[in-house]
C-alpha cells in the first residue's frame, strides 16, 4: 500500500525514526495540539514534488563529478513577520549575483539552492535563556517559539508548525515567480554585480572581472546549461514531527519524499549515527546533506555515509563542511582522503559561516569577513592539493543591508552592528559582503 502524493497524511505506521532519540525537539506542551497541526501538515499540498528533487539530485551528481559548482545560500533562520517580498528578491538576486560571478570563475554551470521556504527551525546549545534573573526556554526558531524573551512567546506552540508551512508555500510560489520572471528575460543580475563592482573598494579589479564575465556570454545567471530560473529550496530538517507529517509516497515509483523542500540537510547537533535524524532521512529519496564539524572522526563520517547513501548514489549525499578557518587546512586532508580512497561519489562544500562565529564587544553574535575568507580559501588549498573537486558554497547571506557581520566591502566594525542587526540567530553577510567574497574568491582561482 502506497499513501498517494496528494492529500492523505502519512503518519499512520510509525516509522522506525521514532523509536530512536531525537534531540533538539521542542518541548511541546500539549500533545493533542501537535497531533491536530501533525493532522492538519498531513493533508496539505506538498510544496515541492518528487521529479524537481530527482532533477536536484542529478545536478548534484554534477557537482559530485566535478561538472558543475553549487550555491548554497539564505537567511540562518527565516522570520514570519519580516517575511516580505522585496526582501525575498533582493535575496534571491544576490544569490544570482555569486552564482554568476563564481561559475565563471571556476568555468562551470551553478546549481542554485536558497536556504528558504522552510528555513525556521534551530538547534540550540542550551535549552533555556536566563537574563536579569529571570530563565526561559531559548528561541528555537518560528516553528517553534517566539523570540521576544517572555515566557507567552516562548512558549513552544505547534500551531506554529501550520503557520510555518504556509510562510514557506507563499515564499515558495514567490521565488517560482521570480524564476519565471527571469525566462521572460528580466534578468538583473548584471546591473546589479556592475553597480557593486563601480562602487567598490577594489574597483578596477572587481570591474575587469565583470568586463571578463561580459565577454564570456553576458551576466545572465549563469545556471549554464541548466534553465536560468531554476532554484532549489532547502532547509535544516530539524523538526521530525513537521518533515513526517510533510512526506510523501510517489506514486509513480513508490519511493518516499520529504516534500518540505527540495534539499533537506541535517545539522552538525543532530547527526547522531544511532539518533532519529540519520533514521528518518535514510528513508526518504530526497538529495540530502550533512554538516560536517572538526569534531567527526574519518570513521565516524564513514559509518554516517553508509547510512545515508548505501547505495553510493551519485547527487544523494553532499558533505557540508563547516570547520572555523583556524581548522579547516588540518581536519579536512584526512577526511576527504578517506572518503576519496573508498571511491564514494560525495559532493564536498564548504560552510565557512558555522566555525567562525564570535561574541562582538556589545554581546552580539558576529563573524569575521576575513575568517570567512580564509576558511574558503583553506577549503579551496585542501581540496585542489587532494586533487578533488571544491564543490560549492553555503552562506548566510541576506540582500538586505544588515550590519551582522564585521569587516569586507562596507568596512563594518563592532561598532556598527547595532544599526541594522535584524537576524534572529546567526549573523549573515549583507549583499556587499556576499558580493565581495564571491569576487576576492574569483580573483584568486585559476578559471
Ligand atoms: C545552521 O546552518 O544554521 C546551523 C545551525 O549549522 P550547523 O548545524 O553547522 O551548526
Ligand atoms: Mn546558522
Amino acid at each position: 500500500m502506497t499513501t498517494p502524493l496528494v492529500g492523505v497524511p502519512s503518519v499512520q505506521s510509525a516509522p522506525s525514526w521514532r523509536s530512536l532519540p531525537a534531540r533538539q525537539q521542542p518541548q511541546w506542551p500539549d500533545a493533542s495540539a501537535l497531533d491536530s497541526a501533525v493532522q492538519t501538515l498531513g493533508r496539505s499540498l506538498p510544496l515541492v514534488f518528487p521529479r524537481e528533487c530527482d532533477l536536484l539530485k542529478r545536478r548534484l551528481a554534477a557537482v559530485a563529478r566535478g561538472e558543475a559548482f553549487l550555491v548554497q545560500g539564505g537567511d540562518c533562520a527565516e522570520s514570519l513577520d519580516a517575511a516580505d517580498a522585496a526582501s525575498i528578491g533582493r535575496t534571491v538576486a544576490t544569490l544570482r549575483q555569486l552564482a554568476t560571478v563564481l561559475g565563471h570563475a571556476m568555468a562551470l554551470p551553478v546549481v542554485t539552492v536558497g536556504r528558504l521556504a522552510g528555513q525556521y527551525a534551530k538547534p540550540r546549545s542550551a535549552s533555556t535563556e536566563t537574563r536579569d534573573g529571570l530563565e526561559l526556554p531559548v528561541y528555537r526558531g518560528d516553528a517553534v517559539n517566539g523570540s521576544a524573551f517572555t515566557a507567552a512567546a516562548r512558549t513552544p506552540d505547534p500551531q506554529r508548525l501550520v503557520r510555518i508551512y504556509n510562510a514557506s508555500a507563499a515564499t515558495l510560489n514567490l521565488v517560482r515567480a521570480f524564476g519565471m520572471r527571469e525566462r521572460m528575460g528580466a534578468a538583473e543580475a548584471g546591473d546589479g554585480l556592475r553597480e557593486f563592482a563601480a562602487g567598490s573598494p577594489s574597483r578596477e579589479r572587481y570591474e575587469e572581472l565583470v568586463a571578463g564575465i561580459e565577454q564570456a556570454g553576458g551576466l545572465v545567471p549563469a545556471d549554464g546549461v541548466h534553465t536560468p530560473g531554476d532554484l532549489f529550496t532547502s532547509h535544516e530538517g530539524l523538526l521530525l514531527d513537521y518533515e513526517s507529517a510533510l512526506t510523501r509516497t510517489d506514486v509513480d515509483t513508490g519511493k518516499r519524499y520529504a516534500v518540505s523542500g527540495h534539499l533537506l540537510w541535517i545539522g552538525e547537533r543532530t547527526r547522531q549515527l544511532d539518533g532519529a535524524h540519520v533514521a528518518y532521512f535514510a528513508g526518504i529519496s530526497n538529495p540530502i546533506a550533512v554538516k560536517v564539524g572538526p569534531g567527526i572522526g574519518t570513521d565516524e563520517l564513514l559509518q554516517l555515509i553508509d547510512k545515508l547513501d548505501p547505495e553510493r548514489d551519485p547527487g544523494r549525499l553532499t558533505l557540508i563542511v563547516r570547520m572555523g578557518a583556524e581548522r579547516i587546512r588540518d581536519v579536512l586532508p584526512d577526511l576527504i582522503a578517506k572518503v576519496t580512497a573508498e571511491g564514494i561519489p560525495v559532493g564536498w562544500m564548504s560552510d565557512p559561516m558555522h566555525g567562525n562565529t564570535i561574541g562582538a564587544p556589545c554581546g552580539r553574535k558576529t563573524r569575521r569577513f576575513d575568517d570567512v575568507l580564509d576558511e574558503l580559501s583553506g577549503f579551496f588549498e585542501v581540496t585542489s592539493g587532494l586533487g578533488v573537486h571544491p564543490g560549492g558554497v553555503h552562506l548566510e547571506l541576506t540582500g538586505d543591508d544588515v550590519t551582522e557581520c564585521v569587516g569586507g566591502a562596507p568596512g563594518l566594525t563592532f561598532d556598527d552592528l547595532p544599526d541594522r542587526y535584524r537576524s534572529l540567530c546567526d549573523p549573515r553577510l549583507n549583499r556587499e559582503q556576499a558580493l565581495d567574497l564571491a569576487f576576492r574568491l574569483a580573483d584568486t582561482l585559476p578559471g
